[in-house]
């Protein structure tokens, strides 16, 4: 952990650390394994602690993944953070065995949907503070709160997730649980930079998280983060960061080397003005994998993909690569070709025009084709 310059915000403790009111920016990093294979969760668990991860974040997305936090917790002394999805309801099961319970506001519809959100997060509240966590309201620019989105432009990605954020912060005040931290996330940095400029700006005493989402893999993945945190950790903005990268199991303690590398330059002013990462050229987003991957081959794929779309480099075209299903068909709506992966096929999608499942060998072809027929049309008009 490194000393920096820090926004005055709230103290908010995660089991043995506390983020905010001063502290160091913590690096964090999450667990990509399948979460109920308690051997290897626990050695990835152990891998990204004794890489300096000040908090480690597990997907818990059924029973049988909650069922598996006993004997991580007891196998660790990392700080544990778990990832809530559509099943908010999964946090009784889950906050005894962590320190931090993370939920989606965009997430909270998709489960008994006559509930109104604000008796859904006063629930998760009830339960992080009976059970000692705190939390954090993760906003992604993949899935946002439809509530949120019909209230401005189609073109304001950032409106509604600001909107969404602002409102949870108020819920919780109003409820009197304050120990939590928000994170506003999108795939490009530029959009990452503004909406955590202006959420500080309404929030200064609210801690913050920050990431790039599907970043992608090393460098570029790295490069997109850097650029996102030199402009807000240098104005005082983030109290703990994950660098999401797509990288193989072994390989995820890169994300903490790569967190602590990026915050010991900006401390020590070697910061990078303007860097090219693709928005006038050819730009591949990609996730980081979790325990949702269905499929190891996504981690190749998504090498496939940036090795086999080199020649289309000088392209103004974006391609994103998820690892499932769950967040894979959202997180590639901006993409100009979207790809998620599933256990035996990988989707295809042009803009919002779903274009089929294609098995893993029959995938690169068929995506060589759309960029083919992208490249053409664009030719043709400019
Ligand atoms: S897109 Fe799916 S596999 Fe990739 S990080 Fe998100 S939830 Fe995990």
């Amino acid at each position: 952990m490194v000393e920096l310059r820090r926004n005055p915000t709230r103290e908010v403790r995660i089991g043995r650390i506390a983020i905010g009111g001063g502290h160091p920016i913590a690096p964090q990093s999450m667990t990509a394994t399948q979460t109920a294979d308690v051997p290897a969760t626990l050695e990835q668990v152990t891998a990204l602690h004794a890489a300096g991860a000040g908090v480690v974040r597990i997907a818990v997305d059924s029973k049988k993944d909650a069922a598996a936090l006993p004997a991580i917790r007891a196998g660790t002394e990392a700080n544990l953070a778990i990832d809530l999805q559509e099943n908010y309801r999964l946090a009784t099961d889950v906050a005894p065995h962590v320190d931090k319970l993370r939920y989606n506001p965009g997430h909270l519809y998709h489960h008994e949907r006559e509930k109104p959100w604000q008796d859904k997060v006063k629930f998760i509240a009830e339960v992080a503070a009976a059970n000692d966590c705190a939390l954090r309201v993760g906003v992604n620019c993949g899935s946002v709160d439809p509530a949120k989105k019909e209230q401005f432009a189609a073109d304001d990605s950032l409106g509604p997730m600001l909107a969404s954020a602002l409102e949870h912060c108020e819920l919780l005040d109003a409820i009197g649980f304050t120990r939590y931290c928000v994170s506003l996330k999108d795939s490009d940095p530029r959009k990452v930079i503004e909406v955590n400029r202006r959420f500080a700006a309404e929030r200064p005493d609210v801690p913050l998280h920050l990431g790039v989402t599907e970043a992608g893999m090393p460098p570029d993945g790295i490069i997109k983060t850097r650029i996102a945190f030199e402009q807000l950790i240098s104005r005082g903005i983030g109290d703990t960061v994950r660098v999401s990268l797509t990288v193989s199991n072994a390989d995820k303690p890169q994300e903490i080397a790569a967190a602590n590398a990026i915050l010991a330059d900006i401390a020590a002013g070697r910061v990078r003005s303007v860097v090219d990462y693709g928005l006038s050229t050819l730009n591949i987003i990609s996730c980081p994998s979790c325990s949702r991957v269905e499929n190891e081959a996504f981690i190749d794929l998504a090498k496939q993909v940036k090795e086999m779309t080199a020649y289309a480099s000088e392209h103004a075209i974006t391609i994103a690569v998820m690892g499932c299903r769950v967040n894979g068909p959202g997180e590639t709506d901006d993409a100009d070709l979207g790809l998620w992966c599933g256990p035996t096929h990988v989707n295809l999608k042009k803009g919002s025009a779903e274009l089929g499942a294609f098995p893993y060998d029959a995938i690169l072809p068929r995506l060589r084709e759309e960029l083919d027929k992208l490249i053409a049309a664009r030719t043709v008009t400019t």
